[in-house]
């Protein structure tokens, strides 16, 4: 009967890119915690995750995919999150709406990039509460919020000027040159927001406590993450949805032939392109600082590889001082080996709140969107990051020039790594982090009990409607 089946839970994520890992992850952690699981996705979209969801159904969890059918010849290309705006997945308008009043599950949670979403399920008066997932942790959300909020940004005279950011737990200064596509991202999560039921966040309450209780004021949220935690499969951790340019095993034998913290993980997300002169200036870099290294270049290249580069790998494959992977990497099991002792990170969300939650300390190096916030969140409030180098975003993708040269490079990594006081503390405190992150997901656990009370909150949502019926 009704009141005794599974929560049946609807996932929205967005096509491809950095926001549909978390969704995949976040519905399998409900899957665990009981509920019925359903991910909402295209044909082409599902091929990354569906083998993984597979895995997850043999051994014995209620989640499923659904397939949103296109019109005929249409096709919804990979969300590149660092355009803007992002892709237009409005043609999956009617069959969502189809498929909503076919089955009326508990909850829907969709992520706000499907701006149209918000009025075409409010529209269909089907009494589904709707959640938004908006990708990001608490104190980006509330930094954003306070800059819609006070404006201070229309203070400053020029784009380098900074300002501080009003109502905030901690003193946090931006400029306007590290607010990328703010207004775009700003009316979108307001839109998203507007008569939502609640938001759900991939975060933990003992990272960022101060904003968690202050989002909470302006919003109903469960802080369920980090939800990559949730994921114990060791092939899923690899793939994250992609396979891997290079066998796991390899990595794992290369990283097992160091030394406890020593290696240095670099990677720049999903979506962002580099700069073939700033390349260099890193390769440079790197190579001066003799630290280990694993380096995960994607196709930055387009095609020829300079003359340094290739003597440069040649190099570091010799000395064994880097192992460069040309395309998607193993981020998780790389993160997660005790040898790695640093992550230099453009900070997006979910790479942030990776490297806490395997206690590595990080170099921060935002390009796009909110990752700027996130950076002023490990280097200020928890102080577990060094920045590499303030840079204005305009010139990361678009001018052939390196914004960060190699001797801000080389200090960086000698700060963090280098074995002096400030990096050892760094990592001490990042360890801390990883081991409340793991807690958080535990029995018990902040995140762990917030998940279990949003499953409640909607049986007995269901039981009362069923009363309803009833009299
Ligand atoms: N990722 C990965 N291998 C790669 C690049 C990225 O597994 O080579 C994963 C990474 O672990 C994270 C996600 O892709 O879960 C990237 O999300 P993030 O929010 O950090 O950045 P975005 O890609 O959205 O800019």
């Amino acid at each position: 009967d009704s009141v005794s089946s599974p929560v049946e839970m609807f996932f929205f994520p967005f096509v491809g890119g950095g926001h549909q890992i978390p969704m995949i992850d976040m519905a399998r952690m409900f899957a665990a915690h009981g509920a019925k699981s359903t991910i909402i996705s295209t044909h082409k979209h599902a091929l990354s995750f569906r083998e993984s969801i597979l895995r997850d159904q043999k051994s014995g969890h209620s989640i499923f995919i659904t397939i949103l059918s296109l019109p005929d010849d249409a096709d919804l290309s990979d969300t590149d999150m660092s355009a803007t705006p992002v892709t237009d997945t409005s043609m999956l308008e009617v069959p969502l709406k189809k498929l909503l009043l076919q089955r009326k599950p508990d909850c829907i949670v969709h992520d706000m990039f499907h701006r149209w979403a918000a009025d075409a399920i409010d529209n269909l008066e089907l009494d589904i509460p709707r959640i938004v997932f908006n990708g990001n942790g608490c104190f980006a959300s509330c930094v954003r919020d306070n800059i819609s909020k006070f404006k201070p940004h229309e203070t400053v005279n020029s784009r380098y000027e900074p300002f501080v950011v009003p109502g905030l737990a901690d003193r946090i200064e931006l400029t306007r040159s590290q607010l990328p596509a703010f207004q775009f991202v700003a009316d979108g999560m307001q839109k998203s927001k507007e008569n939502c039921y609640g938001v759900v966040v991939n975060s933990f309450y003992e990272l960022e406590p101060a904003y968690v209780e202050q989002f909470k004021k302006q919003n109903k949220a469960w802080i369920v993450g980090p939800v990559s935690l949730c994921n114990r499969n060791i092939s899923d951790k690899a793939e994250r949805g992609k396979k891997a340019a290079i066998d796991e095993q390899s990595i794992l034998n290369w990283l097992d032939s160091k030394a406890p913290n020593s290696v240095l993980f670099i990677s720049f997300g999903s979506a962002a392109r580099l700069a073939q002169e700033q390349i260099l200036e890193i390769a440079y870099g790197l190579q001066a600082s003799n630290q280990p290294f694993i380096w995960v270049i994607r196709d930055v290249f387009k095609g020829e590889r300079t003359d340094f580069f290739s003597r440069f790998e040649e190099k570091m494959k010799e000395s064994k001082q880097g192992l460069i992977i040309n395309g998607w990497a193993p981020q998780l099991l790389i993160l997660e080996h005790g040898s790695v002792g640093g992550f230099m990170t453009h900070c997006g969300w979910n790479s942030t709140l990776e490297g806490v939650s395997c206690g590595v300390p990080m170099i921060t190096w935002p390009i796009s969107a909110e990752q700027f916030y996130n950076e002023k969140l490990v280097t200020d409030v928890l102080k577990i990051g060094v920045r590499v180098g303030t840079l204005d975003w305009l010139s990361w993708n678009m001018e052939p020039r390196a914004s960060v040269g190699r001797d801000a490079v080389e200090a960086a990594v000698k700060r963090l790594l280098g074995g002096g006081e400030e990096g050892v503390e760094m990592r001490n405190k990042a360890r801390l982090m990883g081991e409340m992150a793991k807690k958080a997901v535990e029995g018990g656990g902040s995140s762990y009990n917030n998940a279990v009370a949003l499953i409640k909150e909607l049986r007995d949502r269901r039981r009362i409607d069923d009363i309803k019926y009833a009299a």
